[in-house]
């Protein structure tokens, strides 16, 4: 049976960059030796991670603009220190609107003050607040562009004062935006871009180098810079698909291309919500995301049916986070509309069957 992954990640990745990343993983460019026996010292691995670097400055629109791309470890959630301990000297400015922010706020406190501009957390983070104000003496500003357990996504980012600091780890590559707006920006790769296992940094070089602490060098994206994101052994394989998948947007026409059909694939969804009589939206209408959307079931007696109708129809995945309950219908860039397509169909013939 045909499956439709709705996971929210590690999530669906396009078939192709599976089948050649599975190709590399027993002969990499007909060299007879698997991508993950080489040294990543070898000419063939040093030209992916040039590659995959160079993608990512390529379709975000930041080349030649004094940016650095990294593949590093540790996750997103990794970055929520490294980003404290390479940027924070006094104070900064975080943006609360959602688990991800939360812990990012968690994590920088250790450090120093952290100020929260603004906070959703009242609301159960339905919404994504407006119209704060941001310090102009602090060291920097955090925000989460797209909160992958709410469902809501920031749609517009304001005109920032101090460096602007961003974890887009779940709509990278997803939306045109000015990516030349932020001065340092991280994904986990496991959401848009590739397997679990790196993180993606673009970093704007000039605002490093301005705090006093000393920074061990595994943590110090300076290190990681002057080593072309080769400080230590990278993650092979996750670069690797990473890579690939770039190159499939990028075939695919970029970003633009895969806005408009994530814009699709949302309408389809989020207008099932609103006409269905039997589900419930979570996030507040103008803040909703076009890659989780979050809703209930009105009668949580259909519980069971709903969710047997999905199983027969090969829908994967679509359990929400358990601090928003119901379902969550994760669509990143690799997912078919056709999937999308299959999940609305299930929706409205439950409504038929009610
Ligand atoms: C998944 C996610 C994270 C955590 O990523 P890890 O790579 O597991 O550390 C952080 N922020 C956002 C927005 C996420 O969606």
């Amino acid at each position: 049976m045909k499956r439709h992954n709705f996971s929210a990640g590690p999530c669906v990745l396009p078939q192709e960059v599976l089948l050649k990343a599975s190709e590399a993983v027993m002969d990499l460019n007909g060299s007879g030796l698997s991508l993950v026996e080489i040294s990543h010292r070898s000419k063939d691995f040093v030209d992916i991670m040039e590659k995959a670097r160079s993608l990512a400055l390529e379709l975000l629109g930041l080349e030649g603009k004094g940016y650095k791309a990294l593949f590093l470890q540790g996750g997103a959630s990794m970055q929520f220190l490294m980003v404290a301990l390479n940027l924070l000297e006094k104070r900064a400015g975080y943006l609360n609107t959602g688990t991800w922010s939360d812990k990012a706020i968690k994590e920088a406190k250790i450090y120093d003050d952290i100020y929260e501009v603004a906070s959703s957390k009242n609301a159960n983070y339905n919404y994504i607040p407006k119209g704060y104000d941001i310090p102009t003496d602090y060291d920097y500003f955090h925000c989460t562009s797209n909160n992958t357990i709410f469902g809501t996504q920031m749609k517009q980012f304001p005109d920032c004062p101090i460096p602007m600091v961003c974890d887009m780890s779940s709509d990278i590559f997803s939306r045109q935006i000015d990516y030349s707006k932020f001065d340092l920006i991280y994904a986990g790769a496991q959401k848009n871009m590739g397997p679990a296992g790196t993180t993606l940094v673009i970093i704007k070089e000039d605002i490093l180098g301005k705090v006093s602490r000393k920074i061990p060098s595994m943590m110090d994206y300076k290190v990681h810079i002057s080593k072309s994101s080769m400080f230590n052994t990278p993650p092979v394989f996750a670069v690797y698909t990473s890579m690939l998948t770039m190159e499939w947007l990028k075939n695919l026409g970029g970003i633009t291309a895969i806005e408009e059909i994530n814009q699709k694939k949302a309408q389809l969804i989020y207008s099932e919500i609103d006409l269905n009589p039997l589900f419930k939206g979570f996030a507040t209408k103008e803040d909703r995301s076009m890659m989780n959307a979050t809703f209930t079931l009105a009668n949580e007696d259909l519980k069971d049916t709903f969710d047997t109708m999905c199983k027969e129809a090969g829908i994967n995945g679509i359990n929400g986070h358990r601090s928003v309950g119901g379902y969550r219908a994760s669509m990143y860039n690799a997912l078919p509309l056709e999937s999308v397509q299959i999940l609305v169909e299930v929706m409205s013939e439950l409504e038929s069957k009610a």
